[in-house]
C-alpha cells in the first residue's frame, strides 16, 4: 500500500526519502519506539511523543519491585530524590544547565504559575509583564490571571504568526516599570526559533527577568540555558522527551536567584524539614522549594529511557536530522502540495526552524480527520493549519513522504 500511494509523488522526491533514510546515522533508534501496523505515519511527536519499548518493562518492574517490594521505604531510599536527581539530568543531557537548578514537578501550567510568581516576587515595584499573542493559549491565561491576581499590567508582542518575537519587538517592549519578559523558545504554532541569547540580554538590560517556556525545543536542539544567563524556564516531558501523557513537567531556577525567591504553593513538600510536619513554613534551600506536593513518581518514570536515548543519539545529532525532516516536509509541500493550493506557514530558514512545520489549506480540518482514519496522525491547529511534528529519533523520511503522499490523494479528491 505504501508502495501505491508513494507513487503520488514525484519519483526524485520518493528516492530522495529513500536515500535520506539510508543515509540517515539515527535511523537505528526508530526501531526502539513502539510501533504498530495501525500507525501508517505519525507526525505528532511534538504533542505526544511515542513510547519507547523498554518503557513497557520499566513500569512492570517498578510494580514488582520498587513500589511492589520496598513500599514506603522507597521515598527514603529514592522518590524523594528523584525531582531532583532528573531535573539535574534534564539540565544536563538538554538544558545546558549545570546541576542544582532544574526539578521535577506539577504540570507546565502549574509551574509557569510558580515560577513567574516567583519571578514578580523577586522584582518588586515593578508592574508591567511582557508576554506574546501568539504564545500557546495556557501561557496567556496564567500571565492574564496573574497581571488580574497582582494588579499588574501586560504589554503584548503581536508577532508574525508566520513567525515569531524577535529581539526587536521585545526591546520596544520592555521599560524600567518591566518585571517579567515570557516567551516560548519554539513557537508552537509556526516553529519559529526565538533568539534566546539576545532576547535574554534585552531583557536584563532592562532590569527584567525571563521566563522560558521550552515545550518545543526540549530534547530537540541544543538550548544552553547557563551560558546564556537564563532566569527562569519550564517545559514539557510528554512531547520530545517521551514522558508519556501527563508527565509532569521541569522548571529551572538558575542558582543566583534561587534562595532569593520563593513560589506561591507553600507545600510541606518543599518545606526545609518536611518529616518535622512543624506549624508554620520555612522553604527548603534549592531546587526543593519549588515542589509543592508529592512527587508524581510514576509519571516520572517513561521520561528516563528517551533521556538515555537523547543523550546516546546526542542532541547536535538530533538537531541536524530535525532540521533535514523539516527541510524535506517544505520541499513535498513546494513541490506536490503547493499545486493544489497549499501553503506553508513556518519559516523557511532553517536556523529560525524548530521540529514541525505547519502547512496550511481552506480543507485542512476536513484532510485531517480523513488522515487520522488512514493513520496518519498530524495535528490541526485553527483554522486552516496542518502542523507536521518530527520527533528525529522516532520519525523517517518515508513516513514523511508516506503522510504527504495521503494529503495530496485527499486534497486532490481522488480517494
Ligand atoms: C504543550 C505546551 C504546554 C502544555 O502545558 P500543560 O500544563 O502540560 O498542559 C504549555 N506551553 C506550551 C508552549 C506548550 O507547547
Amino acid at each position: 500500500m505504501t508502495g501505491d500511494i508513494l507513487s503520488r509523488l514525484p519519483d526524485h522526491l520518493v528516492a530522495e526519502a529513500k536515500a535520506l533514510d539510508e543515509g540517515d546515522p539515527l535511523a537505528a533508534y526508530r526501531e526502539e519506539f513502539v510501533h504498530t501496523d495501525a500507525v501508517v505515519a505519525y507526525l505528532d511527536g511534538n504533542s505526544l511523543g511515542r513510547p519507547l519499548a523498554t518503557t513497557r518493562g520499566r513500569l512492570g518492574d517498578f510494580v514488582a519491585e520498587d513500589w511492589g517490594e520496598r513500599l514506603i521505604r522507597a521515598w527514603d531510599e529514592q522518590w524523594m530524590e528523584l525531582p531532583l536527581h532528573l531535573g539535574d539530568r534534564i539540565g544536563r543531557v538538554t538544558l545546558g544547565a549545570a546541576p542544582g537548578q532544574t526539578v521535577v514537578a506539577d504540570s507546565t501550567t502549574v509551574l509557569l504559575y510558580k515560577l513567574a510568581r516567583a519571578a514578580l516576587a523577586a522584582r518588586p515595584g515593578r508592574t508591567r509583564i511582557v508576554a506574546d499573542t501568539e504564545n500557546f493559549p495556557t501561557d496567556r491565561y496564567i500571565v492574564q490571571g496573574i497581571a488580574a491576581e497582582l494588579g499588574l499590567t501586560i504589554r503584548w508582542i503581536e508577532p508574525d504568526p508566520a513567525t515569531g518575537v524577535t529581539a526587536e519587538e521585545v526591546r520596544a517592549a520592555v521599560a524600567d516599570d518591566t518585571a517579567l519578559v515570557l516567551l516560548s523558545h519554539v513557537a508552537y504554532k509556526s516553529a519559529h526559533i526565538a533568539d534566546l541569547p539576545a532576547i535574554t540580554r534585552v531583557a536584563h538590560d532592562a532590569g527584567a527577568l525571563v521566563l522560558w517556556d521550552l515545550c518545543h525545543s526540549v530534547g530537540l536542539l541544543p538550548i544552553g540555558l547557563d551560558a546564556a544567563g537564563v532566569d527562569l524556564a519550564v517545559g514539557c516531558t510528554y512531547k520530545y522527551l517521551n514522558g508519556g501523557p501527563g508527565a509532569p513537567a521541569f522548571g529551572y531556577v538558575a542558582t543566583a536567584l534561587q534562595d532569593n525567591v520563593v513560589q506561591p504553593i507553600q507545600g510541606w513538600m518543599g518545606h526545609a524539614e518536611p518529616f518535622t510536619m512543624g506549624p508554620s513554613y520555612t522553604p527548603s534551600g534549592g531546587m526543593r522549594r519549588f515542589i509543592s506536593g508529592t512527587p508524581p513518581v510514576l509519571g516520572m518514570l517513561p521520561m528516563q529511557d528517551m533521556l538515555a536515548l537523547i543523550e546516546r543519539a546526542g542532541v547536535d545529532a538530533i538537531r541536524e536530522k530535525s532540521v533535514r525532516l523539516t527541510e524535506f516536509v517544505i520541499d513535498l509541500a513546494d513541490e506536490a502540495l503547493a499545486p493544489l493550493g497549499v501553503t506553508v506557514a513556518s519559516p523557511r530558514d532553517p536556523l529560525t526552524r524548530g521540529g514541525h512545520v505547519t502547512l496550511e489549506h481552506d480543507g485542512m480540518q476536513d484532510a485531517i480527520a480523513q488522515l487520522w482514519q488512514r493513520g496518519v496522525i498530524p495535528d490541526f491547529r485553527r483554522p486552516r493549519g496542518l502542523r507536521a511534528g518530527m520527533s528525529p529519533l522516532s520519525t523517517s523520511f518515508v513516513e514523511v513522504a508516506t503522510a504527504m503522499a495521503h494529503l495530496h490523494q485527499i486534497l486532490s479528491g481522488q480517494d
